[in-house]
């Protein structure tokens, strides 16, 4: 069972307590976006095998929204940060890159 801490109230949650929300640090497509780009903007999803960016919300708990970094395959969790931020914490990429040397990075 995934569990994610919330880095809003501190509580450690089951995902059976959350609701997942995504890829997380989606671009916005503009008003002078094409066709092509708006539709990958839509449609378009990375589902790496490997680290991954996610949007989850303490459904059950303080209801607030923030981002997990985890491993897709094995589950390990990286950590968390709220969500109203356009990049990853620069200690949790150190702590990625210490963990899996060979990781490419984040966008
Ligand atoms: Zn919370």
């Amino acid at each position: 069972m995934l569990r994610l801490t919330c880095p809003h109230c501190g509580v450690t949650a089951e995902e059976t307590e959350l609701t997942p929300g995504g890829e997380a640090h989606l671009r916005r497509a503009g008003p002078d976006a094409t066709d092509a780009e708006f539709e990958s903007y839509l449609f378009a999803r990375k589902n790496p095998k490997g680290v991954v960016f996610e949007r989850w919300r303490h459904a059950h708990g303080c209801g607030k929204w923030f981002i997990a970094a985890r491993h897709s395959v094995s589950w390990q969790v990286f950590g968390t940060y709220p969500a109203q931020t356009t990049e990853p914490p620069a200690d949790l990429i150190e702590t990625i890159r210490a963990a899996i040397p060979t990781w490419e990075g984040w966008q």
